[in-house]
This record gives structure tokens, C-alpha cells and sequence, in this order.
């Protein structure tokens, strides 16, 4: 079986024998995908010249509409996607969920906050700006939906959430949509846009989706498009310097890998609650998804002193864990997605080990629960402890994109600060400390390369969000490794969909262009 593309509004199956997707349990193939023959450039133009044309023609209430009704389609379809993410991600329920639900969920939050835009067909920015003494001469700024395509490249990990975080916003804004799965979960996907172009909900041209190699995807963007790519930093780097991007002057944005920390204050002791509530939110960023999440949590930052308990309360927590075939209930880490991830993540760890001691897991002839390793792609749970602390080598720039993570001791607060910075940009960073000035000092060390900080205190306690989650109200995305991107935060997403002008002229003639428009003030609400 070859699953089609979506491109001109057809679907069309790509040429050749086309690549496997595998269940990472079972090693057996599922389906086959394959780009060759696509006419990307015409997919592309009829994208922007019907699926632009015809949504632009709509208001911000109206397309609040259309999410809202994709939402309750992807939500019908629920089961069918928790059956394709077991098989082709070999994800637990609970993995399953947290990119399932996400899509629904998010789908739906753009769908509830695009209808405070009512019906403008383009954002007015702030106030009219006095240009003149007589005040016949001013100016307003305004935010005008793009008239090109939207491209996602998107990451292996997050088939639906990966689309529908980016989705949202852009359909939203009036911009159509190509979507580049990654190949080795395409299938979610393409599953998820084929439910909505059968129910009918978006005009066409307005959603499209390419499987398989991206082949020459970037040669045929240009200007007016906008590039949103998930993945590793290599990709991103490859994306950023692509000669269509650089000389076209794409909007590219970019949420690539990140060394996120986890700091624990030194006040916070062993036996506490907030101590032990540290403890099983690293444990549950190993677990979830096998690790396999940007934000999850690689470096854990402990004060020297409360170093050897915490390994500890970890390990005992990792160990207490049924690694293996999620289709038997107990299991709470599934595998990761190919074999190939599983070497990446081996030889992530052989390098870590060299410059740490491992304190649980790491074995790589681990036995998995009701799978056999030969056929199956399981990473073991694996935590280590730095030797090197601020100078370690691959501690701070080595992403093991699996159930991993280290404990790096510091001493004093100043030695924290350079530790969290040798990642060079993040996304998240989790702050666990009751003491309200250390908190706010690390955060002016280090916020400004960090995309969300999250702090927990004992008054949050088990109420915070969780440090790998992302929710649609916030900012994700970070600096320097992580990308340099911005993504969500409510309404904000919709920047990079639109074009800033200012409009100089009379009054009355800027009046005009306001009643064309909604206030983009909730932009910044
Ligand atoms: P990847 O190998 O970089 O691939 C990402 C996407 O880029 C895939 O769709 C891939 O297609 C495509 N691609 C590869 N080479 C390309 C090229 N030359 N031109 C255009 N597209 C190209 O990343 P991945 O392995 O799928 O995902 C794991 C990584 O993503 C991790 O490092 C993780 O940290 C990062 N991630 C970041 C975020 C975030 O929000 N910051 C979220 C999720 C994941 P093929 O699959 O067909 O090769």
C-alpha cells in the first residue's frame, strides 16, 4: 500500500517503489510513501493562487469557524489516530495523547480565541500616529494576511500536534497550508488531512500535504511564502542557507533541538515534597514519548549537596518503570521510533558515557517487555551523572532524542548560571525553589536564552503544566540552538503569517482601511 499526496487539490500517489514506514515494535512495514513525480511548483502555485485566493475572501470570524470544525472532525477520528500512532509510533496511550489531544485541543483553542478578531480582513496595530502639526498627516500600522503559501517541515515526533500547532494559526491568518511530514510517522498525517478534506471544510488549495523525501521542496518558495520547519539543528541549518530562502527572502521559522534544563534550588531537600515532585518530573520527561520530545528535560542541574539523593529518588523511580510493547498495559515507555533513532540515541549515549558515570539504565542489550530487540527500536531508561560539570564536553551539546538524562552538580549560583548557558539557547527551563530570590536571580542569568521558564514552588506544587508541555497560550520556541523561532503564544502566532505595513496619509483615509480591519490589540493580550 503507497499512501497518497494531496497536492493541486488531488490526490496522487508519488512514483517508484516509495520508502517503508515500520512499527518500531514489531519492525514489520505498515505502508509505503513516496514525493517522486509530485509537482511540487504547480502544488505549490495552486496553493496560493486558489487556497490563498478564496480564503482571503473570508474574515478572522469566519475562519475561527472553519478550525473550530476541523477540531470536531480530528476529535470523531480520535480512536482511528491512537490506533495509527501505537502502530507507526509505537506510542502508549498516554503518547498518544499528549499529540492526539494536543491537535484537537489546540485546533479548538484558535478556533474559541479567532473569534475575538470578528470579521476584519486584516489587524490594525496600535494607535493613528500624529505625523502633522494640523493633524491632516498621520499614520497606523497594520498586519495584513501574506499572500503566499505556508510550508511546514515538520519533525518525526509530533505527527498531529506538528501540524495542527502550526495549522491553526496559519489558516487562521488567511495563509494556505503545505505540510511536509516527516517521513517516518507520515502516516498521522496524512491521515488527519485526508479526514478534513473529506469532510469539506476547507476551500480548495487550502490544505495540502506532500509524504516522503522533501526533494526540491525549498527551490520553488519564494516571496511572500513562509517557511515553518520542526527538526534538528543540521536540518535547520540546511534550510536556513538554502539559495530560494536566502534570495527570495522567505520568513523562515525554525523550532530545532535543544539541551533543556531542569534546576533544583538549593533549598529544596531531600524528603520534602517539592524535592520528590522534582524528582518524577524528570522521570516523566524520560517517559513520555520515550523521551522523544524537544522541551523534554537532557541536563538536570542539582546543588552538589543534594546530588547523590536525588540520583537516587530518580533511579529508584526509572526502576520502578515497565519498558516495552505498549500494547501490554503495564508499560509505560514504548520505543523509539525506527532503528535509526535508536542508534542516534546509543551513540549519544556512548559519548555521554565517556564523560559521565552512569548511574541507572544505559545497557544496551536491555530487554524489552513483550518485544524482541533484535526486530524493535527500545532505548533502556538511561540517567547518568556529569564528571565535568561547566566543562564537559558533550554534556551541553549532545541531544540524545530519548528516555536520557544527566545530573550536572553546581555549587554555587554563578556556576548554575554558566552551566544553564552552555546549552546556548533552549527552550525550557524548569526552576524548583522556594526561595523566591534565587529564582528571580537565575532567571535574569539566563532568560534570555531560553524560550519559557517555568517555576514551581511548594504553593504550585502538582498544579504546574509541566515543563515539556507546550500549550497553545505560550510562547514555544527558543534562541540560538533552539532555533531562534517563535511559535503559539495565543494570538501572537499570527506575526508570521502576516505583513506589517504603515499606512501614511490622511485621516480619513486611514478611517477607511479601519473598518476593513479587526484590532490586533489582542495580539498582545
Ligand atoms: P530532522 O531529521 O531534522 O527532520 C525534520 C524534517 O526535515 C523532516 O520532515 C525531514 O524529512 C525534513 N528534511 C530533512 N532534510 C531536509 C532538507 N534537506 N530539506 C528539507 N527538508 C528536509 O528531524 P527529526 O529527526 O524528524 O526530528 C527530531 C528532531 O526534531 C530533534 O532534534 C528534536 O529536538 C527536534 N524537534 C524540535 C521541536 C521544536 O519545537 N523545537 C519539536 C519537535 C522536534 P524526512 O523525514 O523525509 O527526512
Amino acid at each position: 500500500m503507497m499512501l497518497a499526496n494531496f497536492v493541486a487539490g488531488q490526490w496522487k500517489e508519488g512514483a517508484g517503489a516509495g520508502e517503508p514506514l515500520i512499527d518500531p515494535v514489531t519492525g514489520e512495514e505498515l505502508t509505503r510513501i513516496s514525493s517522486q513525480g509530485i509537482d511540487v511548483d504547480g502544488a505549490l502555485e495552486f496553493a496560493r493562487a486558489e487556497g490563498g485566493a478564496s480564503l482571503r475572501q473570508t474574515t478572522y470570524r469566519e475562519r475561527a469557524d472553519l478550525l473550530a470544525k476541523i477540531a470536531d472532525v480530528l476529535a470523531a477520528n480520535r480512536d482511528e489516530y491512537f490506533r495509527i500512532s501505537l502502530l507507526n509510533s509505537g506510542a502508549t496511550q498516554a503518547d498518544a495523547s499528549f499529540d492526539v489531544d494536543g491537535a484537537i485541543y489546540t485546533m479548538k483553542y484558535y478556533g474559541k480565541i479567532g473569534r475575538a478578531l470578528a470579521e476584519g480582513k486584516l489587524l490594525k496595530e496600535g494607535a493613528l500616529i500624529p505625523l502633522s502639526k494640523t493633524n491632516v498627516f498621520a499614520a497606523q500600522h497594520f498586519l495584513v494576511p501574506a499572500k503566499g503559501v505556508a510550508v511546514f517541515i515538520n519533525a518525526f515526533n509530533f505527527p498531529a500536534w506538528g501540524l495542527c500547532e502550526k495549522a491553526a494559526p496559519a489558516l487562521l491568518s488567511g495563509v494556505p497550508i503545505v505540510v511536509k511530514p516527516a517521513s517516518p510517522t507520515a502516516w498521522l498525517t496524512q491521515r488527519i488531512v485526508e479526514d478534513i478534506v473529506k469532510a469539506g471544510i476547507l476551500p480548495a488549495g487550502a490544505i495540502s500535504i506532500i509524504c516522503g523525501s522533501a526533494r526540491d521542496l525549498l527551490d520553488h518558495v519564494r516571496e511572500g511564502d513562509i517557511v515553518s520547519f520542526t527538526g534538528s539543528a543540521d536540518t535547520a541549518a540546511r534550510i536556513r542557507s538554502h539559495a530560494s530562502v536566502l534570495r527570495r527572502s522567505v520568513r523562515i521559522n525554525i523550532e530545532a533541538d535543544s539541551l533543556n534544563s531542569a534546576i533544583l534550588g538549593p533549598d529544596v531537600a531531600p524528603g520534602t515534597d517539592l524535592f520528590e515532585l522534582f524528582a518524577k518530573e524528570v522521570v516523566r520527561e524520560m517517559m513520555i514519548k520515550a523521551g522523544q520530545k524537544c522541551t523534554a528535560i537532557r541536563r538536570v542541574l542539582v546543588p552538589r549537596q543534594h546530588a547523590k539523593a536525588l540520583g537516587d529518588a530518580i533511579s529508584e523511580r526509572l526502576g520502578a518503570l515497565k519498558v516495552g510493547n505498549p500494547r501490554n498495559a503495564e508499560v509505560k515507555v514504548g520505543p523509539v521510533v525506527n532503528k535509526a533513532q535508536q542508534s542516534s540515541c546509543l551513540e549519544g549515549l556512548r559519548q555521554l558515557k565517556e564523560e559521565c558515570t552512569v548511574l541507572f539504565g544505559g545497557d544496551e542489550r536491555f530487554q524489552p517487555l513483550d518485544a524482541d530487540p533484535g526486530k524493535s527500536a527500545f532505548v533502556q531508561p538511561t540517567l547518568l551523572s556529569s564528571k565535568n560539570g561547566v566543562s564537559a564536553k558533550f554534556v551541553h551539546d549532545v541531544e540524545v532524542f530519548g528516555p536520557a538524562a544527566t545530573l550536572v552538580a553546581y555549587d554555587t549560583p554563578e556556576n548554575l548560571v554558566a552551566i544553564a548557558r552552555r546549552g546556548l539557547g533552549s527552550l525550557v527551563v524548569s526552576i524548583f525553589s522556594n526561595d523566591e530570590a534565587f529564582t528571580q536571580n537565575v532567571i535574569l542569568g539566563i532568560g534570555d536564552l531560553h524560550g519559557r521558564v517555568m517555576v514551581v514552588d511548594s504553593t504550585v506544587g502538582s498544579q504546574a503544566t509541566g515543563h515539556g508541555n507546550v500549550v497553545p497560550s505560550c510562547l514555544h520556541g527558543g534562541p540560538g540552538r533552539a532555533g531562534g523561532g517563535e511559535e503559539l503564544a495565543g494570538l501572537r502566532a499570527l506575526s508570521l503569517y502576516h505583513r506589517r505595513f504603515v499606512v501614511q496619509g490622511p485621516p480619513s483615509c486611514i478611517a477607511g482601511l479601519d473598518g476593513l480591519s479587526s484590532d490586533a490589540s489582542h495580539l498582545y493580550s
